[in-house]
């Protein structure tokens, strides 16, 4: 009897996996229009390092990171290795600075060129080569992965040096586990903003809708490993306090008197 239950056992976790692995992907159905290709101008050198910010790559050690060990450093640059690696300290609301390459040797197509990712905690700003590559534009680099396809794509040719400079303002949730401010995202790619302050739907997973499940304050962040060698360097962030969460009842309108001051 002991021996069917552990067979069934290994029998349903096979079929859990299996449907994992083969799980439908999910369409938002939204016809998005295709972003316009701007040239961003020719990549730049690494960006300063403000004195404030967490250095979380800096060319030598990926010590800040967990799985950090299977992403190979090569002169100052770190590849995209075997699994993610996510921060082992987690923060609020940041200000992120990631630079980024995708592989200058093209191959593969769509989703499979140059896939890597930059999240804050299950959210993704998508990091795709999509310089001339067709893909779903809510899937495009610049993208919020599955939500919203960025205003340009600003992407640089293979091997070149980009940027990011994304903010995540971090969703708030009561104690009851109801969002009470969602999530909002800005990126400046290649010094050209793509995301203005989008209001996040929830997770960016491939084969589920968005939604919210209540989280932590801090999250880590992570660098998505899609098997493509994107490089990485010059990786830092700097944490942003929350700004008050005000329900809209308890809001008094503006009045012009409030801006300007009394004309009497
Ligand atoms: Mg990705």
């Amino acid at each position: 009897m002991k021996k069917i239950i552990v067979a069934s056992f290994v029998v349903l976790v096979a079929l859990a996996s299996v449907s994992q692995s083969c799980a439908d992907e999910w369409k938002s159905g939204i016809q998005w229009e295709k972003p316009p290709v701007v040239d961003p101008g020719p990549e730049t050198a690494p960006a300063n390092v403000p004195s404030d910010a967490v250095v979380l790559f800096g060319g030598t050690s990926m010590d800040a990171w967990n799985n950090g060990e299977n992403w190979p450093i090569k002169e100052g640059v770190v590849y995209s290795g075997k699994g993610a690696v996510s921060t082992k300290q987690s923060f609020g609301s940041v200000q992120l600075h990631v630079e980024f390459a995708t592989p200058s040797k093209v191959s593969g197509s769509g989703q499979g060129r140059g896939n890597s990712g930059v999240f804050w905690g299950p959210y993704e700003v998508q990091v795709l080569d999509s310089y001339e590559n067709e893909t779903y534009y809510d899937g495009q680099c610049g993208s919020i992965y599955k939500q919203n396809p960025p205003m340009a794509n600003v992407c640089r040719k293979p091997g070149e040096w980009q940027s990011y400079d994304i903010i995540f303002m971090r969703p708030q949730f009561d104690e009851s586990g109801n969002l009470v401010k969602p999530m909002y995202v800005t990126v400046f790619q290649n010094g050209v903003l793509v995301q203005n302050h989008i209001q996040v739907k929830g997770t960016t997973a491939w084969h589920e809708p968005p939604a919210y499940t209540r989280h932590e304050a801090k999250m880590p962040i992570s660098l998505q490993d899609h098997g493509n060698p994107v490089r990485f360097r010059n990786i830092w962030l700097r944490e942003i306090p929350d700004t008050p969460v005000c329900p809209v009842e308890e809001k008094s309108p503006v009045k012009p008197a409030d801006i300007f001051g009394s004309q009497e």
